[in-house]
């Protein structure tokens, strides 16, 4: 079993003592954390983050790596939290384990192959310092080899998610090390008879391999001692996973994949990696079209090497790697080649190699700002721009950064947006104009009848949710100004002693023709919306000749509407009230007419009426309907008495006297006195009476009015 020893023995090698003693102060830290728990084996569960830290301290990852990852379950598994440990071990530390716990919490259970590749690009969104993915690959790993203990349908959930999600993960981060164990291990616990089958085969076929490995490495060695290249040349088994995978996808059966040697050499610079090639080549002939230069054109990962296959004795196919030291550190441990050698001279070759791939990694992913920064704070944001968020089934949605609920509905789907009320984001009701963020589930919860709010244009962010609310306004604004428009015309028709069905047809044609519209609902329309006046539409429909027989009189040449038209608050879009004065039912009022934006109900007290007072053809005299329902904003302004809770006393007789509040707002404060407002919604001037009256009952209360700015 594996000791605290043992580990600071390996960190000795590459760590200051001050920083091994750190670890060994996080191990001491996490030991009393854990007290008393146990792994399913039956071992103490400190054992578990050891082996972790272990694994990077393997790939010489530094030491606040090594101290996260002795600490990477207590977060979850013990009651400390994240400030405790900033305080013990510093904020970056905390960060660490903090990054991994939130992963933890992901859930990747059984989901469709599409989404895998979602999956691996929310992982590494979720994560801003790459090492956070680097410790939970470690403790997957540790985890998948520790997984006897577990039943056999848990370990295959946990197998196909190992091989479907972190394998690929660690192969795009170029840790082939951990990769190839991953594989090897999520193989045989998700198919285990297939593993014991071809590991079988494999051991019966390598005793008789044994012989040609032996005379092909002799003769490549003893090649290359005459030429006088330095280099080490290894033969290699190939991974079971790997040889599964070749004969599954090219329907290869065992021998034909296996039926492969295999050899890496290993050599001091790239120059001798061209002449080892050269070598190789004359001593077995290459196989036409198989060679390739991973170093002239490395892989995305990083990857670097010269592939070729060669013509062996018998005819066998040799495979044959070639490679640097430092390329080889850099195909083991991929990207951690930038934190193990980051301490040492820059010279070193993996270091500056690691460094370079980070960058062209980063490229790749069209990362906006400056790679140098980047690479000071070895943070990492591989997708800058987007957000992977969870339905409540556990599809992923991939959404541009700075989303909101909103959005996420519309992305759903288009009826799911126009309907929605609201959204619960991790099973909590949110405003909808949250923004979304990595790994959330998000719920959205619709209602029959609801429709979008204009004010959401203010914050969604896609194009999608954008168009679908602005067609959807323009839509019902269409239907509604039609209705008002032909109100409108008919009240002014009315007061020639006329309406709209009794007009000629032929005149009606005329006109829309003239006005270049294609019906008579497009006439009503552009009234409604105030782009036409009534007025003198209904001149062009009734000439003044016709008025009933009698002379033109002025009455005629300016028709007037017959009446006010009646407001019942519910005419939507194109009757709006204004924020100015806030006119509630019970108020007199005016209507002011606005090309493209029907007309605006004013308090006829309003301040700004005066300014609209020279251009009385825009005004329309409007007026109540006798039961109006639903509610309206208005504004009063409550002076109180300081004293503990009187904010909260008021707020409570508004409450009573059965009205919302919809804002609060302090608009002064000296010693005694303090000045607030309330926006509250009433359903009328009465109903304001009286909650002003209890208002005003309350002890501390000074003075109450209404307000209109
Ligand atoms: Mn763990």
């Amino acid at each position: 079993m594996l000791r605290i020893s043992d580990l600071c023995e390996a960190l000795e090698a590459y760590q200051e003592p001050e920083q091994v003693a750190e670890v060994y102060r996080a191990y001491l830290f996490g030991a009393e954390a854990h007290e008393g728990q146990r792994r399913r084996s039956g071992e103490p569960y400190i054992h578990h983050p050891l082996e972790v830290a272990k694994i990077l301290a393997d790939m010489r990852l530094d030491y606040k790596s090594i101290v996260a990852a002795i600490l990477h379950d207590v977060i979850e598994d013990t009651p400390f939290v994240k400030d405790q440990i900033a305080q013990e071990f510093g904020e970056e530390v905390a960060e660490l384990v903090d990054g991994v716990s939130k992963l933890t919490q992901v859930q990747f259970e059984s989901r469709a192959e599409a989404q895998a590749e979602n999956f691996r690009k929310m992982m590494l969104a979720m994560a801003k310092d790459i090492r956070v993915i680097l410790i939970k690959l470690a403790d997957r790993l540790h985890n998948m080899r520790t997984m006897s203990a577990m039943p056999p349908d848990k370990r295959r959930r946990i197998a196909r998610e190992t091989l479907e999600i972190f394998a690929p993960i660690a192969n795009r981060l170029g840790i082939n090390s951990v990769r190839l164990e991953l594989e090897d291990l999520g193989f045989a616990n998700l198919y285990p008879l297939r593993y014991r089958v071809l590991s079988e085969s494999m051991k019966k076929v390598r005793g008789n391999r044994k012989e040609i490995v032996g005379q092909i490495q002799t003769a490549i060695s003893g090649r290359l001692q005459q030429h006088d290249v330095e280099a080490s040349a290894l033969g290699r088994e190939k991974h079971l996973y790997s040889i599964y995978k070749k004969m599954v996808e090219k329907h290869l059966s065992f021998s034909e994949v296996f039926d492969v040697y295999a050899f890496r050499i290993t050599v001091a610079s790239v120059d001798d990696c061209y002449r080892v090639l050269g070598v190789v080549h004359n001593l077995y002939k290459p196989v036409p079209g198989k060679f390739k230069d991973y170093i002239a054109i490395p892989k995305a990962n990083g990857y670097q090497s010269l592939h070729t296959i060669l013509f062996g004795p018998y005819g066998v196919p040799i495979e044959v790697q070639i490679r640097t030291e430092d390329m080889h550190k850099v195909a083991e441990i991929g990207i951690a080649a930038h934190w193990a050698y980051k301490a040492g001279d820059s010279s070193s070759g993996a270091a500056s190699q690691a460094r370079e791939w980070l960058r062209n990694l980063l490229e790749m992913q069209q990362s906006a700002g400056n790679s140098l920064e980047f690479l000071e704070s070895v943070k990492i944001d591989l997708f800058p721009d987007e957000v992977y968020v969870f339905t409540p089934k556990g599809n992923i949605l991939t959404l541009p950064r700075g989303a909101t609920a909103v959005d996420f509905a519309y992305a759903v789907h288009t009826d799911v947006g126009n309907a929605c009320v609201s959204a619960k984001i991790d099973r909590r009701i949110t405003p909808l104009r949250t923004q979304l963020l990595n790994g959330q589930t998000v719920e959205i919860i619709t209602a029959p009848g609801a429709r979008p709010n204009p004010l959401w244009l203010d914050f969604v962010i896609t194009a999608k949710a954008r168009s679908a609310i602005r067609h959807f306004l323009k839509n019902l604004r269409h239907d509604e100004a039609i209705v008002l428009g032909k109100r409108l015309l008919n009240r002014v028709l009315a007061g020639m002693s006329t309406n709209i069905e009794q007009i000629d047809q032929k005149r009606l044609l005329a006109l829309l023709d003239e006005f270049h519209l294609d019906s008579l609902d497009s006439l009503f329309a552009e009234i409604g919306l105030g782009s036409r006046m009534a007025t003198l539409v209904a001149r062009h429909l009734v000439p003044a000749t016709e008025g009933a027989g009698v002379e033109p009189s002025p009455q005629t040449l300016t028709p007037q509407p017959q009446g006010p038209l009646t407001i019942k608050g519910t005419e939507g879009l194109v009757v709006t009230f204004a924020r100015c004065c806030k006119p509630i039912p019970g108020d007199p009022i005016l209507g002011f007419i606005t090309a493209g934006r029907g007309i605006v109900i004013h308090n006829e007290s309003c301040k700004n009426v005066a300014e609209f007072r020279d251009k009385p053809e825009k005004w329309v005299d409007v007026q109540w309907e006798k039961d109006v329902t639903g509610v309206f904003p208005v504004d009063i302004r409550v002076d109180v008495a300081n004293r503990p809770g009187v904010l909260a006393t008021v707020a409570a007789a508004i409450a009573e006297a059965g009205a919302n509040i919809e804002n609060v707002s302090i608009l002064e404060r000296d010693g005694q006195f303090t000045a607030i407002t309330f926006t509250i919604s009433v359903h009328n001037r009465k109903h304001l009476a009286n909650i002003m009256r209890r208002v005003k009952s309350v002890e501390s209360v000074v003075k109450i009015n209404r307000t209109r700015s």
